[in-house]
């Protein structure tokens, strides 16, 4: 009776977890994996029905059914964390293999092969060996999806692993109190999948927020484009830079980077060539700075670099060394064209530089002086780096 109870209170909440986390997917598709949890909720819940009608049911429905759709469950839930890493293929080659192994098993039991209790030594093992390989997959996850939830989730698969390889041990080398061990516990058993269920849910729900949380701060602070910060962002890093100066009296600087002619660039070669010439003027920046230096978009061909603690000198190596290295894009990097054109195509930067000149110095006139050395460098024949006194 108890234990009826526990697979129809399991049953009922698979089933509602399963319809809750569909409606959840169906209407924020970008919750990924989700989807997969859903199915694999139901694959469970309708595991959970199978074994409590087993008693009057045909031995195949009750046994060979609920087995597959249990062991069914883990393997979707493996989709599911396929899909939340972005995979192109989901295909669960193990999952398919582990079902198969399951229903050789099961239908050779039913034909009278093989002692009854190899079911429960197969089927832990079965059940291990896909929840083992699921919390590997999700502890090479990536940090999107935020440490502790994914190390929550594995955790509770990997125990989940432990406690079925425990079981089936017990059964295969227990002898006969190892196996009378393991019937008493059954009630226990069902109860540990609804903790597991519970368990994975919460985890991918604090997984797929994460992730979704880390990807609209992407796209609020950066440029899709380019992937270097916006103009918004910069303003913000700027600001914190600023701040922390006027604590520790180490200054700051300022580029200001436009790309020469772009427009005749454009006009020769289109839009998207125009595109690629600015990805790769962002890759010649990022290499000709150090890490903790900060690139921004500042709006069109035009960028803006942040150089924590360095001197307007410093400054205006780091330009030079900025401008140099664009000088060496060439033609056939970014775009082909014909040979005719490589006058058009050669790309050259000019920059102007701006340093942080004390307490009173506020970023927008820093920005404004950094601006005008651009006019300077633009105006003297480009492909140059002024600054301004
Ligand atoms: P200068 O040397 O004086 O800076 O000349 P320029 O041609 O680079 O400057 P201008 O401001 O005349 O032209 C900038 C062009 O950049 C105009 C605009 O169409 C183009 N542009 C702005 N944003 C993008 C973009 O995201 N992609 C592409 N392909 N072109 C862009
Ligand atoms: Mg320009
Ligand atoms: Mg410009």
């Amino acid at each position: 009776m108890e234990t009826q109870l526990i697979l129809l209170l399991g049953a009922a909440l698979l089933a509602c977890g399963s319809a809750g986390l569909l409606i959840v997917r169906l209407t924020n598709p970008r919750l990924g994996g989700l989807g997969w949890l859903g199915a694999a909720f139901a694959s469970g819940g309708i595991g959970a029905v199978l074994l409590l009608t087993s008693d009057r049911t045909p031995v195949f429905v009750g046994i060979l059914l609920a087995d597959g759709f249990l062991l069914l469950a883990f393997v979707l839930i493996h989709m599911a964390v396929l899909e939340l890493e972005e995979r192109s293929s989901m295909f669960p080659g193990l999952g398919i293999a582990l079902l198969t192994i399951q229903l050789a098993t099961d239908l050779a039991l039913i034909a009278g092969y093989g002692a009854p209790r190899l079911r429960v030594e197969v089927a832990g093992v079965l059940i291990a060996a896909q929840v083992g390989q699921t919390a590997i997959r999700l502890v090479q996850l990536d940090r999107r999806a935020n440490r502790p939830a994914v190390l929550f989730t594995a955790g509770i698969l990997f125990c989940f692993m432990v406690f079925n390889l425990i079981r089936s041990l017990l059964v295969a080398f227990g002898g006969t109190r190892g196996r009378v061990f393991v019937r008493n516990t059954t009630d226990l058993v069902y109860a540990v999948y609804i903790v597991v269920a519970l368990g994975v849910a919460f985890g991918f729900f604090w997984m797929t927020t994460a992730i979704l949380s880390h990807d609209l701060e992407l796209m609020a602070s950066t440029d899709p484009l380019t992937r270097v910060y916006n103009r918004r962002y910069f303003l913000q890093w700027c600001e914190k830079e600023r701040a922390r100066t006027q604590r520790t009296q180490i200054g700051f600087a300022i580029l200001m980077v436009d790309i020469d002619y772009f427009k005749r660039i454009n006009d020769a070669f289109g839009h998207a060539a125009g595109d690629s010439v600015i990805c790769a003027v962002v890759e010649r920046m990022q290499d000709a700075v150090r890490g903790i230096d900060v690139i921004g978009r500042w709006g069109g061909e035009e960028f803006v670099v942040l150089l924590p603690g360095a001197s307007a000198v410093s400054a205006v190596m780091v330009a030079q060394r900025v401008r140099k290295n664009v000088e060496k894009i060439s033609l056939p990097e970014t775009l082909s064209a014909d040979p005719e054109s490589i006058q058009i195509a050669d790309v050259t930067v000019s920059i102007g530089v701006a340093g942080y000149q004390g307490a009173e110095d506020e970023i927008p006139n820093i920005l404004e002086r950094a601006d005008r050395a651009l006019y300077k460098a633009k105006a003297s024949g480009r492909n140059r780096v002024a600054e301004t006194a």
